[in-house]
């Protein structure tokens, strides 16, 4: 059979692109979009001519049973989005677990990614983070989503569109205390690029201080909780529960 390839293109800066990535999308015999029309400027501009066909959330199934037959017979694919990396936070999960499961070849092609690259730029720990995706749409949902993350302690990154992200930065301000660092990286590699370095409590008033906040798209990266220092000896309740079983034991 043939092989997939999960082919990472540009988060804004067209040149974001690598030399294998370019090789792979005019070699394969069919690249899978996420919206066609929108990767048009992208392959153009890399003359590449390779046909292609539409892969988005509406027609998964489908369209990921149609390209599994294909590369059965032998195509290779190549599977876009309409920026960074596919499956991250964009279609082609269900595709993928068919290839595997059908045994075919699934060869990633690594390049940008919006969270790798606002984590990294951020001056918060990157050695362990939490990428949680879009927070839901509803605000009591998306207040209950970020309540369980209250006391997470590793680095929290979030995705985020022009529409909401006021809404999110005020459910993030009721949440997590006021201190807390916060990133909010906007427009990656674009002309307008933007990384504000603020805390919990400061980014509503400085985004909505700012009318170019309206626009554009963000990644959120939040500092996490403090991690208790177990050598500090333990809280009053440990220390009692830890009596009672010593007692017990005695
Ligand atoms: N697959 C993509 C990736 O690898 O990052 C993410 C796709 S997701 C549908 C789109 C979201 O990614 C945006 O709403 C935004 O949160 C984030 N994003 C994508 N490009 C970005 C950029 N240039 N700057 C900031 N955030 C970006």
């Amino acid at each position: 059979s043939g092989v997939l390839y999960l082919v990472a293109t540009p988060i804004g800066n067209l040149r974001d692109i690598t030399f294998r990535a370019v090789d792979v999308l005019k070699q394969v015999d069919l690249i899978a979009c996420e919206d066609t029309r929108h990767s048009r400027p992208l392959l153009d501009h890399y003359g590449i001519s390779t046909p292609t066909t539409p892969l988005h959330e509406h027609n998964e199934d489908v369209a990921s049973a149609r390209l599994i037959e294909r590369l059965q017979k032998g195509e290779s694919i190549a599977l876009i989005s309409d920026a960074g990396t596919p499956l991250i936070s964009d279609p082609g999960f269900p595709l993928v677990r068919r290839a595997r499961s059908a045994g075919i070849r699934v060869v990633p092609v690594p390049g940008p990614c919006a969270l790798v690259a606002a984590l990294s730029a951020s001056g918060l720990p990157a050695d362990h983070f939490v990428f949680d995706g879009f927070l839901p749409r509803k605000s009591s949902a998306r207040k209950a989503a970020l309540e369980a993350l209250r006391k997470e302690s590793r680095t929290l990154i979030f995705y985020e569109s022009s529409h909401r992200v006021g809404e999110c930065l005020a459910d993030i301000a009721s949440v997590f205390p006021a201190d807390r660092r916060l990133v909010i990286a906007r427009e990656l590699t674009k002309v307008f690029e933007t990384i504000i370095d603020t805390s919990v409590g400061e980014a509503l008033s400085l985004f909505e201080g700012d009318p170019n906040m309206r626009k554009g798209e963000f990644v959120l990266v939040l500092e996490g909780a403090p991690v208790v220092d177990r050598t500090d000896g333990l809280t009053a309740d440990e220390e009692r529960v830890l009596r009672i079983l010593l007692e017990d034991c005695s």
